[in-house]
């Protein structure tokens, strides 16, 4: 049985330049994928990053991952949010830890060979970096909603084991593991408009991951001792 005492810390971080309604539509990715690990309890949520003591750690390696051009090097950033974060990410958990963090930012993310980026993750490190970027603009609110709430469950999916690492059913190798359901939140979308479709449908369907994607993050959860 679950230890309903043993929470799951996932650090939020949002810089400064993520708006008020954009903070909201993140906090409710965070808790639409709650549902599928009941432990999760946001530690820092909406806190400024040039604000906040933890936060400091990160400042050089943010300023390591800036380009010229005011983009963000994502792998840059998952260093520098991966060696910030290690003493703290399992805080208080022992050998069992499943912590997580989590950094949003408006401004664009670059990757070598990939066109466009919303979102990278390390999995092991259980470090993402966000960009919310292509979402501001946006004619449609609720596309725009949809789309952050979406591309955050989606990283944190990858974080918590979804698909797995070792999983050779409906999966595939593409920047990282990914689902090859249609239906499910861990299918790759290699666009905008792709992406929104696939948030349209997964919140019309109202099960954001399919059967094999929920099995893998119970796995997750359980090999470290949360269930
Ligand atoms: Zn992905
Ligand atoms: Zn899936």
């Amino acid at each position: 049985m679950r230890d309903p005492a043993k929470k799951i810390p996932l650090y939020l971080f949002t810089d400064s330049t993520v708006p008020d309604d954009l903070r909201g539509w993140v906090a409710e990715g965070v808790r639409d994928f709650s549902r599928y690990v009941p432990g999760l309890t946001l530690v820092r949520k909406e806190t400024e990053f040039w604000n906040n003591d933890i936060g400091k750690v990160f400042e050089d390696g943010v300023r390591r991952s800036r380009t010229e051009d005011g983009k963000l090097l994502a792998k840059e950033m998952l260093t520098a949010l991966d060696e910030g974060s290690k003493g703290w990410k399992g805080m208080g958990q022992g050998a069992g830890a499943a912590g997580a963090v989590i950094y949003i930012t408006m401004k664009d993310l670059t990757v070598p060979k990939m066109t466009v980026c919303f979102g990278l993750t390390r999995v092991k490190a259980r470090v993402s970096v966000n960009s919310m970027s292509r979402f501001a603009n946006m004619k449609d609110m609720r596309s725009a909603a949809l789309c952050v709430r979406r591309t955050v469950v989606h990283e944190l999916g990858h974080m918590f084991g979804a698909p797995a690492p070792n999983r050779v059913i409906a999966a595939v190798e593409d920047f990282g593991k990914h689902c090859t359901d249609p239906d499910c939140v861990m299918c790759q979308t290699p666009n905008l408009d792709r992406l929104l479709e696939a948030a349209q449908r997964e919140y019309r369907n109202d099960e954001l991951f399919c059967s094999r994607c929920r099995r893998d993050i119970r796995r997750f959860l359980r090999d470290r001792g949360y269930r």
